[in-house]
């Protein structure tokens, strides 16, 4: 737990969230600012800046948050596809620093993302 963490919070039930999925590992929730019809995030409970302090360590725990968003995004019906995208420091455009999948779907995503 990390006191300055709003994913914290949210962990922690300070904070309500549309929440989709949540087990003692990870959590899954609608993102408050969707950029497609489907937009949710999937986080550790364990407070982890972001990619770059990924340690050997966390490996594991970082597999089951990719693949809880994989299941969850064939739950919610993204049959047809889906975009994953994990945002790293300023230049990659990261405003929350607690590891994050944001999963998209439910439209055609364009590529390159700009
Ligand atoms: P990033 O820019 O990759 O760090 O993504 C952070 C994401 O968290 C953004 O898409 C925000 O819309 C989302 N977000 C921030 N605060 C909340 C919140 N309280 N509930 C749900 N999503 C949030
Ligand atoms: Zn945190």
């Amino acid at each position: 737990m990390d006191d300055n963490c709003i994913f914290c919070e949210i962990i922690a039930g300070e904070m309500a969230v549309e929440k989709i999925y949540e087990d003692d590992e990870v959590m899954a929730f609608n993102d408050i600012n969707p950029q497609a019809p489907a937009h949710f995030l999937v986080i550790p409970k364990h407070h982890l800046a972001g990619p770059s302090e990924i340690t050997s360590a966390d490996e594991p725990l970082v597999g089951k948050v990719i693949h809880t968003a994989t299941h969850l995004a064939k739950k919610l019906g993204l049959s047809n596809g889906f975009r994953m995208v994990i945002n790293n420091g300023e230049d990659g455009g990261q405003t929350v620093y607690h590891f994050h999948v944001h999963v998209m779907g439910g439209r055609r995503m364009t590529w390159p993302p700009g």
